[in-house]
């Protein structure tokens, strides 16, 4: 057993490691919804990598972190994903189609139907 917790352990090591690039890739604000409190680093789920990759990773706060892992909230307290749909940083982009794609609003759709995907972007929602 002490096998797999020590694995566990160097993966929670391997992700907090990210975090001085993802610090600077996020200017220290929450990629998803840019608020400033209790950030860390998520892996979004979906990588080919073994090892955590800064390309599947997010620097996000304590609430998105809530939103990743299926916390309901009202849909009109969810519009920064109107704009992090449109992130250059691919993780980003992404984790916040992923989530808008849940949220039952006509903003949502909207923005949904608006956006354009590239196709290889499209493949990893
Ligand atoms: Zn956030």
């Amino acid at each position: 057993m002490a096998k797999g917790r020590d694995k566990h352990k160097a993966k929670q090591e391997a992700v907090h490691a990210l975090g001085r690039g993802l610090n600077r890739r996020a200017k220290s604000h929450c990629e998803l919804c840019a608020d400033s409190a209790s950030l860390k680093v998520v892996e979004i789920s979906g990588s080919p990598f073994e090892e955590p990759d800064e390309q599947w990773a997010l620097m996000i706060c304590a609430r998105c972190e809530g939103l990743l892992a299926g916390q309901e909230e009202p849909a009109n307290t969810l519009r920064f994903l109107e704009t992090a749909v449109w992130s250059e940083v691919q993780p980003v982009q992404v984790q916040a189609v992923r989530l808008i794609r849940l949220v039952d609003a006509v903003w949502a759709r909207d923005c949904t139907e608006s956006l354009y995907l590239d196709p290889e972007v499209e493949a990893l929602i």
